[in-house]
């Protein structure tokens, strides 16, 4: 048993030692137990500016049952492929040679970071196989940002492993002038469809995009791109946009609580509504990353709160958004999920009926399922995720933004902000 530990530590210490980033912030979020204990004091400054899993390191190492099977370095991946359009998951398994008994395993894992309905065309899956042709471990690459893993442990069960690195992100303003629509011109200066998008969705209020710009307006959008090793993510973040139609102007600026102000500070995107419900239901489980998992004995991070809602109750949306995915998984049930720009994001698991499509916009307050008691529950319930930056957070405690107008005291910070920027944007 110690021996197998310590190959274990060895192995850890090598795939991470491997990764390109380590010196760079490298943040969990499922964390690979073992490796982390190697991570953590190495990596604790810069840890400490985001919300790590906090672990005890103690009762990890004691924890005796079960172990995982991995004694050897497996170099190579038995199969690996990049996903093209058409794949599906089980054809994957297929060609990975893996059962459909393993693959079921496997998402069962999946149900805590629920990794493997976002595979898109690109990303990579790689599987190592042992000696005895059953899958050892798992690898999903979604880019040099994002990688999850899932090991398999001496029960024949997998524990699920989210690597998220944050690599560095770096200031890129963007100008031109509109000759046509803004999306053309928009996009003619270097800005991506999900980025004009945000744009537009951010000012839909101040300004109908087809109708109240002319031939000659300038616009200017600070962006802030994810770099890994120098390499662009292809993640950003939008943090000012101006639009000059010469005799005014209209901006929107992104404070430090992520939400999008005009110069004089007043809110421009509609607040969150703290739970997706019209009314509050008895909560029957709560956020926990260390939950303990009953028949286990391992920790089965609870990534949501969880409302005893009867089937049939209806689901809303908590703020604006558009739907990324609508699906169906074994472990979770009917479920939908909401990006609320680019940072925020939303899932509704076990429901028993979805009234939305993907790539639907959805406002605040909109009916968009209705709860069920779909996948593998025990009584029905609404299982609510909120995530921030891809990291799911306590629903009814994170810090999500509420608030419609800054107060004098952040309107100080805020004016200052908006000077940077403009500076950054070249206007002032
Ligand atoms: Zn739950």
């Amino acid at each position: 048993m110690q021996s197998g530990k310590i190959s274990f530590f060895k192995m850890s210490l090598f795939r991470f030692a491997a990764l390109p980033s380590l010196h760079r912030k490298i943040l969990i979020g499922s964390v690979l137990l073992f490796g982390a204990a190697f991570m953590l004091p190495q990596n604790q400054q810069l840890l400490s500016q985001r919300i790590p899993v906090e672990l005890d390191i103690d009762a990890l190492i004691s924890q005796s049952t079960p172990t995982p099977v991995i004694n050897t370095l497996l170099d190579k991946p038995r199969f690996e492929k990049v996903i093209v359009k058409g794949d599906t998951l089980s054809g994957l398994f297929e060609q990975g040679g893996v059962d459909q008994q393993t693959m079921y395993r496997v998402l069962e894992a999946d149900l805590n970071v629920l990794a493997l309905d976002t595979l898109q065309p690109g990303n990579e899956i790689q599987f190592w196989l042992d000696e005895a042709d059953k899958l050892e471990k798992l690898t999903l690459y979604f880019s040099a940002a994002r990688q999850v893993t899932y090991s398999r442990f001496d029960d024949g069960s997998f524990n699920v492993n989210e690597v998220n690195i944050e690599g560095i992100w770096r200031n890129r303003s963007v100008a031109g002038e509109i000759n046509g629509s803004f999306y053309l011109s928009a996009q003619k200066m270097g800005l991506n469809a999900a980025q004009i998008q945000r744009v537009e969705s951010l000012l839909k209020e101040k300004l109908n995009f087809a109708r109240d710009l002319r031939a000659g307006d300038k616009f200017s959008v600070l962006i802030n791109d994810q770099y890994i090793d120098g390499v662009a993510t292809g993640s950003s973040d939008i943090l000012g946009v101006t639009i000059d139609r010469g005799r005014s102007s209209i901006n929107a600026y992104q404070f430090t609580d992520g939400n999008f102000y005009d110069e004089q500070g007043r809110s421009l995107a509609r607040a969150f509504q703290r739970i997706p419900l019209q009314r509050n239901y008895r909560i029957s489980s709560r956020f926990n990353p260390h939950r303990h998992h009953p028949v286990t004995g391992r920790t089965s991070p609870h990534n949501g709160t969880d409302f005893a809602t009867p089937i049939g109750t209806k689901v809303i949306a908590p703020g604006d958004g558009i739907v990324s995915l609508v699906t169906d998984h074994r472990f979770a049930g009917k479920y939908v999920v909401i990006e609320h720009g680019n940072k925020y994001r939303t899932r509704y698991l076990h429901l028993s009926k979805s009234l939305v499509h993907k790539g639907q916009r959805v406002s605040r307050g909109q009916v968009i399922a209705l709860s069920g008691n779909t996948g593998r529950i025990t009584g029905p319930h609404l299982h609510y995720e909120f995530h921030i930056n891809g990291r799911a957070v306590d629903p009814m405690k994170a810090k999500i933004p509420m608030a419609n107008q800054l107060s004098k005291k952040q309107m100080g910070a805020f004016e200052q902000l908006v000077r940077v920027r403009k500076m950054m944007m070249g206007q002032v």
